[in-house]
């Protein structure tokens, strides 16, 4: 049974209070309630401390404090997790969002990272040196969480995950010692971290290989979403010819409102989001095909690299109802294009879709078992997120996922991006790794044998699988 941080003395609160030089926050002081939120409302946990690290050192006696108490930690990084990964009931938190600091090295276009960045600030520091780290689709997702588990976004195709672009990694282990990890420095713990999620320690500092990225030519094509089954199929046939430079993640949504012409508004619609990243002057040459498709909606132009980024950040603030559910797809066969249309056509509210994104070009050459990230020679990873703001339609949100997901689930490749999926159960987490899940747990069990650090898709240490 973990500790309970309600029993603790005074004055061994007040001992670990002298060794942080951050904050701590326990249940009846003040900013509890907003420290303790949980981007996805659908989620509520209370834990018994949270510790707002200021640095490293605070990392290392939060985490020598947790395990010689017995406490359950719960580690936060941009705290984005559908699952509520970063936040535990009674345990520790352990809070990362006071180690930021963003630093390019011009020379080697390399980028220093802290473990608690969320992307849009890793953005804003790269773009004007003309360079960027391959990150998802919404700028305000965490470094941390997105990075552990893979991170699949716009420039997966040209320069692979986020994993494809990590370098090194600075990390807080289960013992509080603290080590540096890359192709040459404990190098089993650099593979286990790239998709391995937050099993192996906590990262407090992420070197990432940056990548020529300036301007580029993206944005929404939609069409009516009875056109479902075409369009996929020919953007299934398309993105497999195309340049690596072109990316676009395939979706099925209720326009929800503005940035939207209001024409549009609580429609529904098939499209692609699109983010072409070669030569500008090419760019009406590559979307001539897509026009040729003939959307109802285009909205595709010339934008700086971080503006795609934040293009939809507006819609999902904090605080609404999430309900995730994931599979990785080899392909998207008639049978599969019509369950798609299926539940595209049953969408419970405005603001629930149905992604499918490439695992194609830079991130498909990679072969599976040379990062923790299993499925390279999946072609997409789909996800399926039931999102409304209010709680009385959690039930109604959720069941579509199921249903949706039960639906498609037959045409899949077995596991999911662990990034996409909330609480499955060990089974979908061993499926979700597949081959590399045995290496993992070796690893694990050296690095972190009593299983500390719990709180996340848990890989399970040797001998307790
Ligand atoms: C709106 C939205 C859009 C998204 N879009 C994308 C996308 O385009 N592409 C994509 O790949 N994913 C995407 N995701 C999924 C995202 O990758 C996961 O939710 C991820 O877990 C978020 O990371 P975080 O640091 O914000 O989360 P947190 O909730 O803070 O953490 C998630 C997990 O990672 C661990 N963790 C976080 N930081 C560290 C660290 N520094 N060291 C050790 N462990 C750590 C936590 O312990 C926890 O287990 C999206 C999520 C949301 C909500």
């Amino acid at each position: 049974m973990p500790g309970s941080i309600k029993d603790l003395d005074a004055s061994v609160i007040n001992d670990f209070k002298s060794k942080i030089r951050g904050q701590i926050i326990l249940q009846n002081d003040v900013g509890y309630t907003d420290e303790s939120k949980v981007y996805n409302a659908m989620i509520h946990k209370h834990p018994g401390m949270i510790v707002k690290c200021a640095d490293v050192a605070d990392v290392m006696n939060s985490v020598n404090f947790g395990r010689e108490n017995n406490f359950l930690i719960a580690v936060r990084g941009g705290g984005h997790n559908g699952g509520g990964l970063g936040i535990c009931d009674d345990g520790l938190v352990i809070d990362l969002s006071g180690i930021k600091y963003v630093r390019v090295d011009t020379e080697t276009k390399t980028v220093r990272v802290g473990g608690g960045n969320i992307w849009g600030e890793v953005d804003h520091a790269t773009h004007p040196f003309g360079l960027a780290v391959p990150a998802g689709i919404i700028s305000t997702t965490g470094v941390g969480g997105l990075t552990l588990g893979g991170g699949v976004g716009y420039l997966s195709r040209k320069y692979g995950l986020s994993i494809d672009s990590l370098l090194e990694a600075d990390m807080v282990l289960a013992d509080g010692s603290f080590v540096t990890v890359s192709d040459n420095k404990n190098s089993d713990l650099f593979w286990a971290i790239r998709g391995g999620g937050g099993n192996f320690g906590i990262v407090t500092s992420f070197k990432f290989q940056a990548h020529p990225v300036k301007n580029v030519y993206g944005g929404p094509t939609l069409w009516p979403l009875e056109q479902t089954m075409e369009i996929m199929e020919w953007y299934d046939g398309f993105l497999k010819n195309a340049p690596d430079d072109l990316n676009g993640f395939f979706a099925e949504l209720i326009i929800p409102g503005p940035p939207f012409p209001e024409t549009l508004h609580n429609k529904k619609f098939c499209g692609v989001v699109w983010c072409y990243v070669g030569d500008m002057d090419n760019a009406q040459e590559i979307f001539k095909p897509v026009l040729a498709m003939n959307p109802v909606f285009q909205h595709l132009g010339e934008m700086p690299y971080p503006v795609i980024q934040k293009l939809f950040d507006g819609l999902l603030p904090p605080g609404l109802q999430w309900y995730w559910r994931a599979d990785f797809f080899k392909e998207a066969n008639a049978d599969a294009r019509q369950r798609h249309l299926e539940f595209g056509e049953k969408i419970p509210t405005p603001l629930s879709q149905m992604h499918l994104y490439p695992i194609s070009g830079a991130a498909g050459r990679v072969a599976n078992d040379e990062t923790a990230w299993a499925y390279r020679d999946a072609k997409y990873a789909g996800v399926i997120v039931g999102v409304d703001p209010d709680p009385a339609n959690a039930e109604k949100i959720t069941k579509w996922c199921k249903d949706y997901w039960e639906a498609l689930h037959p045409f899949s490749s077995g596991g999911a991006y662990i990034n996409f999926i909330m609480n499955e159960g060990q089974d979908r987490i061993k499926a979700s790794y597949k081959g590399n899940y045995n290496r993992l747990a070796k690893i694990k069990k050296k690095y972190d044998p009593h299983n500390l650090f719990r709180v996340n898709q848990n890989i399970l240490p040797e001998g307790n699988n």
